[in-house]
């Protein structure tokens, strides 16, 4: 064999860009929201394109908190995306990080409780995990040690919730520091580097006092991007249509616009009305009120893919409770397969499922998909 067949044959037919390019492994349904069926139509480049609306389903989506709340302790790290604050019982607030069964965990953070002059500063600890606390010790220490402490990232927000500047440590394992304002965050800096080896003496010494984060309030910010996550929604039809059916199939140009649209080169807004509305590009994904859910139940994510012609359509339901159709083409066909999958929550399964299962698990056999 030739050395450039031997390159041909590891190219795909990316189903996103039409190029012939090397393959990657993309998530059918996204890994972060507990999809494990891989294809490799994908090429590198277009699948690094999705990470953004993949993050922003799984994080930071109307589901983000059913993903949080669905997901088993045992299985994969789920994350609420956003900045997520508790006020403890004392009334301090601190930045706490929502994981699986909802668990919230303090994020290990250094705070500056200012006393009124001339009593210097005090210096408190908190966090959930005694091991990342000290993560955060010798990371703070580093960064003082040679001098990129100035560079941390300086987080402004409510005045309320930022009293009482503080240096924490995230799950990236990255620093950033929350103040009220821009100067408070440096003068923050300026009296940690000067109290610092103090500070580091006296954690040698002592054992840190760490906790788990009692119930109270939690304050949850979540942003929605109704686009990127109708975009990620579509991918995720757009994504099995292109495993039953082949690269060919989906690369007919009457999904150019659909592709495009998952791609984030055509979106179509409707011109506001005089008001400060949100508006969507809903020509390819709307909110469904019957989904595979209201006919057969699921404990995870199901999709449907169907045709009434002229559409190829499908329909996809998260955490067995968000369904949205996804009309992906206008085509003449004689005749269409219908497709019905299950996906699990936590990585471990996706199915075909049979016609005659899908007929027998059925609850409601009235319900009719227009
Ligand atoms: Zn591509």
């Amino acid at each position: 064999m030739k050395r450039s067949d031997t390159k041909k044959m590891e190219q795909i037919l990316c189903i996103y860009c039409g190029n012939h390019r090397s393959p990657s492994e993309e998530h059918v349904v996204q890994k972060s929201l507990g999809g494990n069926l891989i294809t490799n139509l994908v090429c590198k480049d277009c699948n690094t394109g999705f990470s953004t609306i993949d993050q922003r389903l799984a994080e930071s989506s109307i589901f983000s908190l059913a993903r949080v709340g669905n997901a088993l302790p045992e299985s994969f790290p789920a994350y609420l995306g956003g900045d997520n604050l508790r006020v403890s019982p004392e009334g301090r607030w601190e930045d706490v990080r929502i994981t699986n069964r909802m668990k919230v965990e303090i994020l290990p953070q250094i705070r500056l409780e200012k006393e009124p002059e001339p009593v210097p500063p005090r210096i408190a600890f908190a966090g959930s995990d005694p091991d990342e606390m000290r993560v955060l010790i010798s990371l703070v220490d580093k960064k003082i040690g040679n001098g990129a402490i100035n560079k941390v990232f300086i987080k402004v927000g409510d005045p309320i919730k930022s009293k009482d500047p503080r240096i924490v440590l995230h799950r990236h394992k990255d620093l950033y520091i929350r103040a009220a304002s821009q100067a408070e965050g440096e003068e923050f800096i300026a009296v940690l580097t000067r109290v610092w080896s103090q500070i580091y003496t006296q954690v040698q010494g002592s054992q840190l006092k760490v906790e788990p984060a009692p119930p109270g309030v939690v304050a949850v910010e979540v942003q929605v991007c109704p686009d990127e996550n109708h975009r990620a929604i579509a991918k995720i039809a757009y994504n099995l249509l292109a495993v039953c059916k082949g690269a060919e199939y989906v690369l007919q140009p009457e999904f150019t616009p659909l592709r495009e649209y998952i791609r984030g080169n055509e979106i179509v807004h409707e011109p506001l009305q005089g008001s400060e509305d949100v508006t969507v590009d809903t020509r390819f994904v709307q909110s469904f009120p019957y989904g595979p859910s209201a006919f057969m139940p699921s404990d995870g994510h199901t999709v449907v893919l169907g045709y009434s012609h002229p559409t190829v359509f499908a329909l996809v339901t998260l955490y067995s409770n968000f369904t949205y159709l996804v009309k992906m083409a206008d085509l003449d066909l004689p005749e269409f397969q219908i497709e019905v999958f299950e996906f699990s929550i936590d990585r471990t399964t996706s199915r075909r499922l049979d016609l005659r299962e899908v007929y027998q698990r059925r609850t409601t056999p009235d319900i009719q998909i227009r």
